[in-house]
């Protein structure tokens, strides 16, 4: 299969803002990417997308490694390294240190005239916004200060723009087959604020290539920013990457997964003493299907098994008792002295210290 290269040259990535608890979604496809990773024998880079300086928080960031290093999802490289085998370094793994490696493509996007300032201010922004709406038009950015050469007299740049090419960007997704977007719809997309503030979509895309991944697998929602990004890779002459796109976990109703309907965050599954085997598990289901019928799987089983191919198109509902009944099945697998140990960490979370003997014969009983 063309879209699963040579072994050695998987590369992939899970690039988490840390603007928020760790969700059960981030987990879920760092989990699929881990498992994808492991299977291939490649490599599973941890990059903090901390770019947005007012949202991130380095408590969420510990949030995220503390969650992956939990569940068994080891990063080969990343801000810190936990696995032995460490394979080489394409750091900083840090969004907000690697500003200069930005930089530098966005002047060469700039010198070229691929991108531009643009000196619009958000009123003027806004007033154009409108008058689309009004002729019934989707609004996007008119290009008004694309061949802008010198600052308007007692205006400054607002933003620097991509010029976004008339052309359809197609591409073949390993789960949702050939996809393709009309570019003209898009606008002239922001890439920065300033030439030391990108955004989401130029950063991950310099990224993705200045650290080599070779598959980018990450959730649905991400699926307009695809073509984007494609394009912003044939301006800078940069390879091409795979994609991946994983279907949405959903609440029963459809609507997307939300604290409305159950506890999104992994931290609180673990205060609630789930096992890591479990929620590994529950998760690997949700949009993978094993073939045959047995559902109970180990991280080891996991590798053998995930097949990337076999993840569906449409959106996963998450299943509360699906979770319980796989945390009771994990749970019946532990020796009894494995089920003391768990409530040792447990309690201790909680303050409570609990004499091991005291345990190992509740636990026994
Ligand atoms: N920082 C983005 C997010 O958290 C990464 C998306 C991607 O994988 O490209 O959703
Ligand atoms: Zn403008």
């Amino acid at each position: 299969d063309a879209m699963v290269p040579q072994a050695e040259l998987v590369r992939v990535r899970i690039a988490p803002s840390p603007t928020g608890p760790l969700h059960m979604g981030l987990v879920r496809t760092a989990l699929f990417n881990w498992l994808f990773a492991r299977q291939h024998n490649g490599t599973f880079v941890l990059r903090i997308e901390d770019t947005d300086k007012e949202r991130s928080e380095k408590r969420f960031e510990t949030e995220i490694l503390e969650g992956f290093s939990w569940l068994g999802l080891d990063w080969d490289e990343g801000p810190e390294i936990k696995s032995l085998e460490y394979k080489g370094s394409y750091g900083p793994y840090r969004q907000s240190e690697r500003i200069e490696i930005y930089k530098k493509y966005i002047q060469k996007l700039l010198k070229g005239k691929r991108a531009y300032h643009c000196y619009c201010t958000k009123e003027e922004f806004e007033a154009e916004r409108q008058a689309m709406l009004a002729q019934g038009l989707p609004p996007k950015y008119s290009g008004h200060c694309r061949d802008i050469t010198l600052p308007p007299a007692g205006k400054s740049p607002q933003v620097i723009r991509f010029r976004i090419p008339e052309t359809i960007v197609a591409f073949k997704d390993i789960i949702r087959g050939k996809v393709q977007f009309d570019a003209n719809l898009f606008g002239d997309i922001i890439i920065a604020k300033s030439e030391e503030e990108p955004l989401y979509n130029f950063a991950a895309v310099v990224d993705d290539f200045e650290m080599n991944i070779s598959h980018v697998i990450r959730g649905e929602d991400h699926i307009s920013n695809t073509p984007k990004q494609i394009l912003l890779q044939k301006a800078l002459d940069f390879r091409e990457v795979a994609y991946a796109h994983v279907p949405l976990i959903l609440n029963p109703d459809r609507s997307k997964l939300s604290k409305r309907y159950t506890e999104t965050s992994l931290l609180e599954y673990r205060s609630r003493g789930y096992l890591p085997e479990a929620i590994v598990n529950f998760l690997a289901l949700l949009g993978w299907h094993p073939e045959g019928d047995n559902e109970v799987f180990a991280l080891s089983d996991l590798i053998k098994k995930f097949d990337l191919r076999r993840v569906q198109k449409g959106g996963a509902v998450f299943n509360q008792e699906k979770l319980d009944w796989l945390n009771k099945e994990h749970l019946k697998n532990l020796s009894n002295e494995e089920i003391v140990n768990a409530l040792l960490l447990f309690f201790k979370a909680r303050g409570i210290e609990t004499p091991k003997e005291l345990l190992r014969k509740i636990v026994s009983a």
